[in-house]
Formats: C-alpha cells, sequence, structure tokens
C-alpha cells in the first residue's frame, strides 16, 4: 500500500479534452499518446458519416441515428451531445470500468458533453484546447479538406461558441507548436496524478 493511500485520489484519472473543430485536439491527443504516458483514449459513437482516413472503432464507434437512439435510451451514454447537425456519445461503461480499475483515461468530446461529464464526475480534469488565433483556426480547417464549405462555415460559428466555454475548464493549453501542447498535457497528467484528495 502506498505510504499516501488514504489522501490519494482514488480510480483512474477521468480527462475531458475539449476545443474547436480543428485546433489541432487529434493531432495533440495522438502526440501526446505517443508519449507512452499509459493514458487509453475513449472511443466515442457518432452518428456522422466516416471520413475516409477513419476507422469504424478505432476513430470512433459509427452508427446509425436508430442504433445510437437505442443506446441512448437505455442510458448507455455518459453524456451525448449533437454537433453540427450529427450525434456524438461517450460509452458510460467502458469509461466505469476502466477508471474503476485504476486507468487513466482520455474523452475528446465538446464542451455541451464536457460540461455534462463535470457535472456527473465533478473529479474529472477538464483540459481545453485553443488556437493560437481565429486567422488560424479557419486555416486549419480549410487545410483538413476533409469537410464542405457549408461545413466548414458551421464549424467556424460553433468555434466561436465553444472558445467562451474556455473558462470553465481547469486548464488551457495553447496549440501553437505541436510538440509543445502535447508536452503541457503530459505535465498537467503527471500533476493530476499527485494530486491529493480534495477535502481528505
Ligand atoms: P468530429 O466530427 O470533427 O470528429 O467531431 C466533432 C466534435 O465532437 C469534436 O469537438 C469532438 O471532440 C466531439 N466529440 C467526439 N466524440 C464525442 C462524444 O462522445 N461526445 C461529445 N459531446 N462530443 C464528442
Amino acid at each position: 500500500m502506498r505510504i499516501w493511500q488514504e489522501y490519494a485520489r482514488e480510480g483512474g484519472l477521468l480527462i475531458v479534452l475539449s476545443g474547436p473543430s480543428g485546433v489541432g485536439k487529434d493531432s495533440v491527443l495522438d502526440e501526446f499518446l505517443e508519449l507512452g504516458s499509459g493514458v487509453k483514449k475513449c472511443v466515442t459513437s457518432t452518428t456522422r458519416p466516416r471520413r475516409k482516413n477513419e476507422v469504424d472503432g478505432v476513430d470512433y464507434s459509427f452508427l446509425t441515428v436508430e442504433e445510437f437512439e437505442r443506446k441512448r435510451s437505455k442510458d448507455g451514454f455518459l453524456e451525448s451531445a449533437e454537433y453540427c447537425g450529427n450525434l456524438y456519445g461517450t460509452p458510460r461503461d467502458w469509461v466505469e470500468q476502466e477508471n474503476s480499475l485504476g486507468q487513466d483515461i482520455i474523452l475528446k468530446i465538446e464542451v455541451q458533453g464536457g460540461t455534462e461529464v463535470k457535472r456527473q464526475k465533478p473529479e474529472c480534469v477538464m483540459v481545453f484546447i485553443v488556437p493560437p488565433s481565429m486567422e488560424e483556426l479557419e486555416r486549419r480547417l480549410r487545410g483538413r479538406s476533409t469537410d464542405s464549405e457549408e461545413e466548414i462555415k458551421g464549424r467556424l460559428i460553433r468555434a466561436q461558441e465553444e472558445l467562451s466555454f474556455a473558462a470553465h475548464y481547469d486548464y488551457v493549453i495553447e496549440n501553437n507548436l505541436l510538440h509543445e501542447a502535447a508536452e503541457a498535457l503530459r505535465c498537467i497528467v503527471i500533476a493530476e496524478r499527485n494530486k491529493t484528495r480534495v477535502g481528505s
């Protein structure tokens, strides 16, 4: 037993990673995971059509609207949200099982979902990624050329709304240089692992 067991956190960390579409959350997360931090990424569900480079079960669990609604009606999602016309949801069982085994996990979800996770699991660690500027965000969104012009415009409007949520998060990381952003996330995880339990 660890010497500080009585005032250490119980279970694994539940990390919520948010930030506007195009900010580079995926790249930061991939780079962070490659650093070998021992954190597992949660594969969430979506009704959005699969993009060319995406693999079912790895990037998302791709569901039909009917499948999604069936799972939602059985309380299968810890949170679910609509984003630019598509549904997204975090699998409740996976999160609770992994955390209870002491596994640190990370959810890459948008702000409504992040807020809902915080409400249900106040101990979660909320990290928000911001772009260096709005111009840079637009450039990155256009650069990835996976979305139509209409989708890009929708995502830019949504990005403005999402940025106003940053102040409600525990940490904000500016994604200017990818490796620095990933390193900042790694440092946050290390700090949180060494945190004492509040109120003990
Ligand atoms: P994209 O369509 O670009 O893959 O994702 C759109 C947004 O939905 C991103 O901000 C992504 O992080 C978020 N997202 C992915 N999975 C979930 C989820 O399970 N719940 C919520 N609330 N957002 C999600």
